[in-house]
């Protein structure tokens, strides 16, 4: 096979001997948060990463410290892109659990989902093209079966008689192969990354946590995507889940997806 571009649709330390002492938790969250808003100003004045800083202590920062990261951020993409951007830190919505559902019998493999995640997540549009999601021409004969798929296929034309489309995202499994290893490793290349890093699909966190649908999910002509609140016994990837024909990809990985496939005829 020869890889090609994708064709496009549209596009409190102790002091030494001291007795211990054990803090209580207001305390310690008090002396957290001061010592995280401390470091940021000592980091920013000595120009060490604070990159890696803030993803490591993000979540302790106070509101006022929190609202001087995220201005910085947005001065710095106004320097870069000479663009207003809004850069916001919505933390997650109590008693959501968020699951995603796709209609196989419903897909015609127009790859609309995919160039709406491009330009709602800021991937890399061109030279190279990242995706987050891939959708697979597959053969109705077959069933899904990896071996008989093809990611570049024309999309004109779509969908092609004796076909099917089975797009593939990040799965968001709760149990994720993460203790698997390649020793082997370069320091521009597979090092693994710190925690909170992503490079992969956030179930558009920008929207959803503010109670919108995904990108992918707006943006699909023919309602294959369904998008919820698994907790919510009314939301409408519950109710796929309990009407539907439902299925997991690698279910035999046991990494428990929170991405369903299903379908609803
Ligand atoms: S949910 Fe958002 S980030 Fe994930 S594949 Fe869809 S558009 Fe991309
Ligand atoms: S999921 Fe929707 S937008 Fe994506 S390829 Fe299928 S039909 Fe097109």
């Amino acid at each position: 096979m020869t890889r090609k571009s994708l064709p496009l649709i549209e596009a409190g330390e102790a002091a030494p001997g001291a007795p211990e002492r054990p803090l209580d938790p207001a305390r310690r969250a008090f002396l957290r948060t001061a010592a995280a808003g401390s470091a940021v100003a000592a980091l920013s004045s000595c120009g060490l990463d604070m990159e890696d800083f803030l993803r490591k202590h993000f979540k302790e920062l106070s509101p006022a410290e929190l609202g001087r990261v995220l201005a910085k951020v947005e001065q710095r993409n106004q320097a870069r892109f000479g663009r207003k951007t809004t850069v916001r830190a919505d933390g997650p919505r109590p008693g959501v659990e968020f699951g995603y559902g796709l209609d196989l019998s419903r897909c015609v493999g127009c790859r609309r989902c995919v160039y709406a995640c491009v330009r709602e997540n800021n991937q890399s549009r061109e030279h190279p093209q990242i995706h987050w999601i891939r959708v697979l021409e597959m053969e109705k004969e077959h069933g899904v079966d990896l071996a008989h798929s093809e990611i570049y296929y024309e999309a004109e034309g779509v969908p092609r008689p004796g076909k099917f489309y089975f797009p593939v995202q990040c799965q968001q499994c709760r149990n994720p192969p993460a203790a698997e290893l390649n020793p082997d490793q370069h320091y521009l290349g597979n090092r693994p990354r710190p925690k909170g890093v992503v490079e992969k699909c956030t179930f558009c966190i920008q929207r959803t946590r503010q109670g919108r649908y995904p990108a992918c999910v707006e943006v699909c002509p023919v309602g294959a995507r369904k998008f919820g609140n698994l907790l919510d016994p009314e939301s409408e990837i519950r109710k796929v889940m309990e009407t539907k024909r439902v299925f997991v990809f690698k279910e035999e990985l046991a990494t428990h997806p929170q991405f369903y496939y299903f379908y609803a005829t």
